[in-house]
């Protein structure tokens, strides 16, 4: 499922309601410097023709015309949020993007959340931890709390170190959302990790955590949805420790 658009929607969103999307990738294909074993965009190698991402300003011009045409239509907005087609971050223009979808939220939708769902790895370039900082609802992904399962059901491009991403975690001081998915593989189920990853979860303390599970169709096959009485006996003991857990199945 790709988007065509770099504003699309409303849509619903299980998590967040009435969400209006915003896709920094470009228009025909996704870009990602992981490639999820469930990613609703399909694999990395599928449909890589179009590598060009839209700027800061074509944003603007895109956003600024979608509140406006929403608001004069009465259509509620419950959050603007970057969930396109790859990670976000890796628009050179992300921090721009950010000061401006703000901006324009405050003027046309004051009471929406600006949500970014990210995979969290590139919190060390330069702006990108400052820009997630400014937003209502930084939804950072951790599935998995060691570098073998993070390969495993992340396939991430290049280095990546769970430690290394729960230490820039760590510097929001529990300001964020986690986002966790939970399935089964026929090499894995999630339950042999959640010992590790609740652990991880209590030392990060974010203000809330989402577990989900599968909702579309995935690249790799094989794969299976928990139900959501499942995942919430996974997570009883954050939820007795007084974590906030969202849970959707
Ligand atoms: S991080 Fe998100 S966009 Fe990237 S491969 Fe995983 S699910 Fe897909």
């Amino acid at each position: 499922m790709l988007r065509e658009k770099i504003v699309f929607g409303p849509i619903f969103s299980r998590r967040l309601g009435a969400s209006l999307g915003i896709n920094l990738l470009p228009e025909k294909g996704k870009i990602c410097n992981f490639d999820c074993i469930y990613c609703e965009c399909g694999w990395n190698r599928d449909g890589r023709e179009d590598r060009r991402m839209p700027t800061a300003e074509e944003l603007r011009a895109a956003l600024s015309a979608k509140l406006q045409e929403c608001r004069a239509a009465g259509t509620p907005i419950d959050s603007i949020t970057f969930s396109g087609d790859g990670e976000p971050t890796l628009n050179p223009d992300f921090p721009a993007v950010i000061d401006i979808t703000l901006a324009l939220r405050d003027a046309w939708y004051p009471a929406a959340k600006v949500s970014v769902l990210s995979n969290a790895t590139r919190l060390r370039r330069p702006g990108v931890f400052e820009a997630l900082r400014k937003v209502d609802n930084p939804i950072l992904k951790l599935d998995a709390p060691t570098d073998a399962a993070a390969a495993m059901i992340n396939q991430p491009a290049g280095e990546y170190h769970v430690a290394d991403i729960v230490e820039d975690l760590a510097r929001f001081e529990g300001a964020f959302v986690l986002q966790t998915m939970f399935l089964k593989a026929p090499d894995f189920r999630t339950e042999t990790w959640v010992g590790p990853w609740m652990d991880i979860v209590r030392r990060l303390r974010p203000r809330e955590v989402m577990v989900y599970t599968l909702d579309r169709e995935t690249p790799q096959q094989g794969l299976e949805k928990y139900t959501p009485e499942e995942m919430r006996a996974l997570v009883q003991p954050l939820i007795d420790e007084g974590f906030t857990i969202q849970i959707k199945g």
